[in-house]
């Protein structure tokens, strides 16, 4: 089974508009065979992505919306606004969302099916913590971050879900799951989406974020079942995002 592999930016809160311009003229000079780019800058940058990306291959997308289509909800952006911009994706449930924000998987749940009622493409992360881990409950709170969506939008709909599996203890602190973890438990990610359904848990692409740099996605993205990969800080730094795009 062959699955596009998918490389998407976050960029957190960070990035400008000469980011844009200068990573969207970098890569515009690369051949992306059978890849899909995705470019996720903060929320005030997104009409600007959408337009300077609009002649490339590269799809644009928001790192959060809220659940709610509009209302009194000051500071919050909804998935209404993000079509109504052209934004394809939305990362939803990353793990600085979760703890810094309070977001809770039944949340998280919200935010995907109301992505996915407006015809965006959700980028659901999921991971635990060193902790848990280290106390062999990894499986547990993967199954725990997944039910709550599954039981909300329905197996089917996982069509217009990838899924990120994002170790929480290898975001930003350069500790990169070796290739056999991420590999281990990005199977065991892909088994449990099959235990609902098959098809689905062989087109779902799913993601590994977490310290991927240039010199570490060639191996990670060869796994059988890593199909990308989620790209925080490296993502900020146009020499070296152009090479993970690059990576076979
Ligand atoms: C992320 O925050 O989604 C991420 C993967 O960050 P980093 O690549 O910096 O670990």
């Amino acid at each position: 089974m062959t699955r596009q592999t998918i490389v998407a930016a976050n960029w957190k809160m960070n990035g400008d508009s000469k980011l844009i311009l200068e990573m969207s003229e970098a890569l515009n000079a690369l051949t992306l065979k059978n890849k899909q780019v995705i470019v996720c800058p903060s929320a005030p940058y997104l009409a600007n992505a959408v337009s300077v990306f609009s002649n490339q291959d590269i799809a644009i997308g928001a790192q959060n919306a809220n659940e709610h289509d509009k209302g009194a909800y000051t500071g919050e952006v909804s998935a209404l606004m993000l079509k109504d911009l052209q934004v394809q994706y939305v990362i939803l449930g990353h793990s600085e969302r979760r703890a810094i924000y309070g977001e809770s998987s039944e949340l998280v749940a919200d935010k995907v099916a109301h992505v996915l009622g407006h015809g965006l493409t959700a980028i659901l992360c999921i991971g635990e913590t060193e902790s848990e881990r280290e106390n062999g409950e990894t499986e547990t709170v993967l199954k725990s971050q997944l039910d709550p969506v599954i039981n909300q939008i329905g197996i089917q709909a996982f069509e217009n879900v990838v899924v990120a599996y994002e170790p929480v203890w290898a975001i930003g602190t350069g500790k990169t799951a070796s290739s056999e973890i991420a590999q281990q438990t990005h199977e065991f990610i892909r088994g449990y989406l099959a235990s609902f359904d098959t098809d689905i848990a062989n087109t779902t692409a799913i993601l590994y974020g977490g310290s991927v740099n240039a010199g570490n996605c060639q191996e990670l993205f060869s796994q059988a079942d890593i199909d990308g990969g989620l790209i925080g800080g490296a993502s900020l730094k146009i020499e070296e995002f152009s090479n993970i795009c690059s990576a076979e």
